[in-house]
């Protein structure tokens, strides 16, 4: 079940565009930050994103290549089942 305030990563992967470019709801928002504050692969995932734009040099749907998302979205999914790669 999914129904509680807490965003999964998965969803907060769906809203790191619209988180930064500042187009979510004040609550979707405080749940965003919540999520953050306790999930320290977003916060890297987050921060990858930002530079992912800074090299893209834009924030636009289109200048996220969905390939690269998928890497991402592949790269969370094994820290959730495995760990960071770096505790081997
Ligand atoms: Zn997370």
């Amino acid at each position: 079940m999914t129904t509680s305030n807490e965003l999964t990563c998965q969803e907060l992967v769906e809203l790191v565009t619209e988180y930064l470019e500042g187009m979510l709801s004040p609550e979707e928002r405080a749940r965003f930050d919540a999520h953050l504050a306790i999930c320290s692969g977003c916060r890297t995932y987050l921060e990858q994103f930002r530079q992912m734009i800074r090299t893209l040099g834009r924030l636009t749907e289109a200048s996220v290549p969905p390939q690269a998302r998928d890497e991402l979205l592949m790269v969370f999914r094994h820290w959730k089942r495995g760990g960071p790669p770096s505790a081997s």
